[in-house]
């Protein structure tokens, strides 16, 4: 493949969805091709995550990013201009290398996932490839097109209402092509607006584009989603249209039980209550049912629940294979919420998704509620084969980029399979 010079490192910050710094990189190569990225932010984070470099002070609300610039025009330009590179794994070790610390905090986890992502980027160019593909060649993984995951209602701490619960998704699971299933995404999305306007509830939103009406209980908001689905003219359930859950369980699990609305559940209780949800409504996955200081309880709940839904780790595991693999061993979720700034470098995220793939675990790629255009994760989802993304609503520039940039790679390759894949997407 030969190897890779780079002659130029820009770093710049830049505003987030949400309007808070964030950093994009350019890497340009010794062709001038220019190679750029940019980082995501979460604001429901697992305390396990990999740090971001942040000012502090006064300034953008402490949140500024000028260090995390200038460590990518500093330490990282002269590691990157020092050598040519034959790998995005040299590269993205060496990265971590520079860093030193466990959790990415010298510089920071923002600035290394926007330089591996550049880095990507100019890897898959070199190869002639396109970046999806040069993606399931690195990681030995076939292809395929995935079920978005839209997060149609808004909860928790990407909206400011009174629902306890995070995130309520609508998983078209019945489609035939990934461009049906954006298009019925995109009917249940409209419908839900007219639903909630009947019924004189507003229209706003959340952090990820979906609706953020003043509604406080789980049920409430799965019984709306319910009304639109059929108001949308599709059918509920397998053939048609499933839910997917991201309760985001650490936000109100307090002092040992789980408190939403006028409930205070103990972990059994809790389990419980999910089940009589998976009676009543077409749930698909459960995403952080469970807190991730409550990891003891996880494994009981996959063996009353995980027959029935999926169960994804998203703050338990943070995209980090040992721990994934300590999940894999006590049974805790059968399924691992990927997002790459979570772990750092686009090889570390790839280590992840085998270390799932070995254990039998699926995988769900996602996006961080703080976005930009930067549509990365898109190509991650297809390259790795595991069938599933959630990006938000099918609404709002950042979240299209991925959805749109789906449908340019579904256009370019029509023969890829479309569809939720057995595993996590090894071969
Ligand atoms: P975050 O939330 O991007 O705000 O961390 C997303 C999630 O919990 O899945
Ligand atoms: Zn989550």
């Amino acid at each position: 493949m030969g190897e890779l010079k780079f002659r130029a490192v820009r770093s710049l910050q830049i505003l987030d969805s949400r309007g808070y710094p964030t950093l994009q990189v350019q890497l340009e190569d010794e062709a001038g091709r220019v190679f750029e990225a940019s980082a995501p932010a979460g604001a429901s984070t697992g305390a396990h995550e990999a740090v971001e470099l942040r000012d502090g002070g006064a300034a953008w609300s402490g949140r500024g990013v000028g260090q995390a610039v200038a460590a990518v025009a500093g330490e990282v330009s002269t590691l990157l201009l020092s050598r040519p590179w034959v790998s995005l794994a040299e590269l993205d070790t060496a990265l971590c290398a520079l860093d030193g610390t466990e959790n990415k905090s010298r510089l920071g986890a923002n600035s290394i996932v926007a330089v591996s992502i550049a880095a990507a980027r100019a890897f898959a160019a070199k190869s002639g490839k396109p970046l999806h593909t040069w993606l399931a060649d690195v990681a030995g993984t076939d292809q395929r097109m995935p079920v978005p995951h839209f997060n149609v209602l808004n909860g928790g701490e990407h909206a400011a209402n009174e629902l306890a619960f995070q995130e309520f998704m609508i998983a078209p699971v019945g489609a035939g092509t990934y461009a049906e299933a954006l298009e019925w995404g995109s009917d249940v999305y409209h419908a839900l607006a007219g639903v909630l306007r009947v019924r004189g509830l507003a229209t706003g939103l959340g952090d990820e584009g979906g609706y953020a009406p003043e509604i406080s209980s789980p049920e409430e908001a799965l019984n709306l989603i319910m009304s639109a689905i059929d108001a949308s003219g599709h059918a509920p359930g397998e053939a048609g249209i499933m839910i997917a859950l991201d309760p985001a369980a650490n936000s109100f699990f307090v002092d040992g039980a789980y408190r939403f609305n006028d409930r205070v559940l103990t972990p059994e209780q809790m389990t419980d209550y999910y089940g009589t949800l998976l009676d009543s409504y077409p749930i698909r996955s459960l995403e952080d049912p469970l807190a991730e200081d409550d990891a003891a309880s996880w494994p009981g709940l996959v063996g009353r629940l995980g027959g029935r839904a999926q169960i994804v780790g998203d703050d338990l595991f943070v995209t980090q294979a040992a721990r994934v693999r300590e999940g894999v061993e006590k049974g805790s979720a059968t399924s691992v919420l990927i997002k790459p700034n979570q772990v750092g470098t686009v090889t570390e995220t790839l280590e992840t998704m085998a270390v799932a793939a070995a254990g039998g675990f699926t995988a769900m790629v996602s996006h961080r509620s703080g976005e930009t255009l930067d549509s990365f994760v898109a190509d991650l989802t297809v390259g790795s084969g595991c069938g599933q993304l959630k990006a938000g609503a099918p609404a709002r520039g950042e979240r299209l980029a991925k959805y749109n940039r789906l449908l340019e790679i579904a256009d370019s390759f029509p023969a890829l399979p479309f569809g939720l894949a057995a595993g996590a997407g090894h071969r």
